[in-house]
């Protein structure tokens, strides 16, 4: 049987034609700055997300380190949303690395914190207070877009504090494909969501497909910055090129199918709406996120993984669409679940592992 992995984006394996690119290519040390492939895609996503400068990250959460760390220094602080995957999810890597002190704010449904909170957190210049450096904001978050009209106005309020601001982009191409619409300009959706950060994170292993890889873009001095910073957390890779041509073969090819993933996911949500025992929490770009009533999330999850479908959650469950999930694999799970709804109660299973934006 199939296995419908609905689990993350990052479940995706390389297919067979970005496996030969990769098979085919150039490499050099990118340690000692000579790696071709590496290289070339630094200027090519550099040019994307119309910055100065990029540099390769073996993961995104080591990119926005990696960010934080070009920002602040020791006792400075960062402005992030209490869920934000640069508070939450990182193991607390910019206050155990950096020094540097989170403020993390309340957000709500659309992962937004109010542009009056941000305002009250931002520390006036006294001994008393940490420093108050940089705003960190996440797009897609929770696959949700954020509007542009927040994007502008929360960056604006940084910037007249002196803040920088750095975006946590690890889908942004999601949110750049959602922004252009049918037969849209992606490129240019992209750079209009980047031009509001002086640093952007980008993920090439999520809804992009490439098996490693993320890129931290901003101007030439805060890359080399960060750079240093990459050196010492151990960031520093020698024929990076073999996974470079894995996430070129991506930028050309897996961009624009990204609307896919989303009518997918919008497909698997109104199926999913109004079956008895569900609502449906949210559903933007290639995320689903689902509440099960009665506490019987983890007997779906149960009942998903028997039939070959997988995915995470407990009380709220969740879907993400990808590369590797077609429309068959849409309709078995929605057969499956609609076979779950109908069933009613059952004793609960042994619960399941809590939902994360893994
Ligand atoms: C996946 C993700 C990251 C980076 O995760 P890694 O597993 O370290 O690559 C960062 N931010 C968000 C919002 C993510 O979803």
């Amino acid at each position: 049987m199939k296995v419908v992995d609905l689990r993350s984006d990052t479940v995706t394996r390389p297919t067979a034609a970005m496996r030969e690119a990769i098979a085919r290519a150039e490499v050099g040390d990118d340690v000692f700055g000579d790696d071709p492939t590496v290289l070339a895609l630094q200027a090519r996503v550099a040019a994307l997300t119309g910055k100065e400068a990029a540099l390769f990250m073996a993961s995104g959460t080591q990119s926005n380190l990696c960010g934080m760390l070009a920002h602040c220094q020791r006792g400075d602080e960062y402005i992030v949303g209490q869920l934000a995957h640069t508070y939450r999810y990182e193991g607390g890597g910019a206050a155990v690395l950096g020094s540097i002190q989170p403020q993390p704010l309340v957000q709500d449904a659309q992962g937004r914190m109010a542009l009056a909170d941000i305002a009250a957190a931002i520390k006036p210049d006294d001994p008393h207070f940490a420093r108050t450096r940089l705003l960190c904001l996440e797009n897609t978050w929770n696959g949700q877009v954020m509007s542009h009209d927040y994007l502008a106005q929360a960056t604006a309020l940084a910037r007249q504090h002196g803040l920088a601001c750095h975006l946590d982009g690890a889908r942004v191409f999601n949110a750049a494909v959602a922004d252009a619409g049918p037969g849209g300009d992606v490129p240019a959706a992209l750079r209009r969501i980047t031009g509001y950060f002086d640093s952007v994170s980008v993920c090439f292993s999520k809804g992009l497909g490439a098996p490693v890889g993320s890129m931290l873009c901003g101007s030439r001095e805060l890359i080399a910055r960060a750079h240093r910073v990459r050196k010492m957390v151990g960031g520093g890779m020698r024929q990076v090129g073999l996974l470079a041509a894995a996430v070129d073969h991506a930028l050309d090819h897996h961009v624009e199918r990204l609307a896919e993933d989303h009518r997918r996911a919008a497909k698997l949500a109104q199926g999913l709406q109004g079956l008895p025992g569900l609502s449906v929490r949210s559903a933007a770009t290639n995320i689903v996120f689902v509440d099960v009533d009665q506490g019987r999330g983890a007997d779906l999850l149960a009942h998903l993984k028997a039939r070959g479908i997988w995915a995470t959650g407990l009380i709220g469950l969740r879907f993400v669409t990808h590369l590797d999930v077609d429309d068959d694999g849409i309709e078995r799970t929605l057969a499956a679940v609609r076979e779950f709804c109908a069933q009613g109660s059952t004793v609960s299973a042994s619960p399941a592992a809590a939902a994360g934006p893994y």
